[in-house]
């Protein structure tokens, strides 16, 4: 008789998001007249950008022609998508990466859920705490995570980084030394982030001690900030240490269109043993490529015209954080992150618990954020609103939240 993979039975309730959506559905239910503002999942919502839609029309033509028609892409992703990456996010920023370190594909979710697979099962994996939820639960699947601990809210072989108004929302170096860590800066979901000679101290650490950074760098384009580094590979040493995660989504609002790509330096070995040709291999057996279509739109990017229409999305997502980070403050809230990031971090006032301002800002503002403690232990106590809204709807919240 067959059996599952039971260390699916080990994930403790659903999924953050599923939970929260659950919620809203009974409360929205219950009350029908309330219009709800959410200020919850990190989805953009914004359309793409004109540069984007004219590439993507361009290339649906091609592929309603026999002479330009295009098949399975290549493995690790189209040479005009790679090279564009190499230039407009390496090179640009001194960051010796070369065509044949980037793997393309259709996210970083998949990508930051699907690299554990080249590590042993003995690795003992680092995170933040609080996190991005994706780190933790495909290590769990996998069966790296020892037990769950229900009244602290941790797995037995996971080290945890706090990261909490005392240490200004930055991990420390461990006590116990991990082989995998993975670090998110700019961060989901406290909106902080590390200055570059922070970020060389976890390079040092990490080539020191023999472990590999996983860093996932989604929110790159909204960095303001001149000391925060763009990629860890501005970093000395990073070669021999890190894979960087990058998506498209909250850049360019691809979270519909699905495009991301891995940095996997050849320098990375272990024991002789290439990184990336082991991350080759299993993007060649278990990934047939992101479409042409979308890799073309992916190209539009980092063209002059569509550099100029994406920071202007950006800036107008930055205006909203703006104006919940100052609209928070006026109204006595203690709030972080929003500058460097499209989320505001705030703690919870009078003691509520994290879930308990939950209910409070859906049942008296008609406001959907997202609970801190859905993060990790660490994450009680605050709750994460994103600047990803319309600038109306954004307004409209923060105006409900003040005269509370
Ligand atoms: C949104 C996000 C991503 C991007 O995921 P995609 O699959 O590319 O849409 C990756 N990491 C973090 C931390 C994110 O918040």
């Amino acid at each position: 008789m067959y059996k599952i993979n039971d260390n699916y039975l080990k994930l403790p309730g659903s999924y953050l998001f599923s939970g929260i959506a659950k919620k809203v559905r009974e409360f929205s239910e219950a009350n029908p007249e309330a219009s709800i503002i959410r200020l919850g999942i990190g989805d953009v919502t914004q359309p793409l950008a004109p540069a984007i839609i004219d590439s993507l029309h361009k290339a649906v033509d091609e592929m309603g022609a026999a002479e330009t028609f295009r098949g399975y892409a290549p493995d690790l992703g189209y040479e005009f998508l790679r090279s564009a990456i190499v230039k407009g996010d390496y090179a640009s920023r001194g960051a010796d990466i070369s065509i044949g370190e980037i793997f393309v594909s259709d996210g970083a979710k998949c990508d930051s859920g699907n690299i554990q697979e080249i590590f042993s099962l003995d690795n003992k994996i680092a995170v933040c705490d609080p996190v991005y939820p994706v780190y933790v639960d495909t290590n769990v699947m996998a069966g790296r995570t020892g037990t769950y601990d229900s009244i602290t809210e941790k797995w037995s072989n996971v080290i945890y980084m706090p990261c909490t108004a005392e240490n200004n929302f930055a991990p420390e170096i461990p006590e116990e030394t991990p082989d995998l860590i993975y670090l998110c800066f700019p961060n989901n979901p406290t909106g902080s982030t590390i200055t570059k000679d922070q970020l060389q101290e976890w390079v040092d650490y990490a080539n020191r001690v023999g472990a590999v950074i996983i860093y996932d760098a989604a929110y790159e384009a909204y960095i303001s900030e001149d000391n925060v580094p763009h990629t860890i590979y501005e970093c000395e040493g990073a070669r021999t240490c890190a894979i960087e995660l990058k998506s498209f989504s909250k850049n360019a609002g691809f979270t519909g269109v699905r495009l991301g790509y891995t940095v996997i330096p050849h320098d990375l070995k272990c024991d002789g043993v290439s990184l990336n040709s082991l991350w080759a291999r299993r993007h060649g057996t278990k990934y047939n490529g992101a479409p042409y279509i979308i890799q073309r739109a992916g190209e539009a990017v980092y063209s002059e015209a569509g550099k100029a229409q994406l920071k202007d999305q950006v800036a107008y997502y930055m205006n909203n954080a703006k104006v919940i980070s100052e609209g928070l403050k006026s109204a006595g809230y203690k709030v972080s992150g929003g500058v460097n990031a499209p989320y505001i971090w705030l703690k919870t006032p009078d003691k509520m618990t994290s879930w308990e301002f939950f209910d409070y800002l859906l049942e008296k503002a008609n406001v959907v954020g997202t609970p801190g403690s859905g993060f990790g232990p660490s994450g009680e106590g605050y709750f994460r609103l994103t600047a990803f809204g319309s600038y109306e709807n954004t307004l409209a919240a923060i105006e409900r939240i003040k005269a509370l």
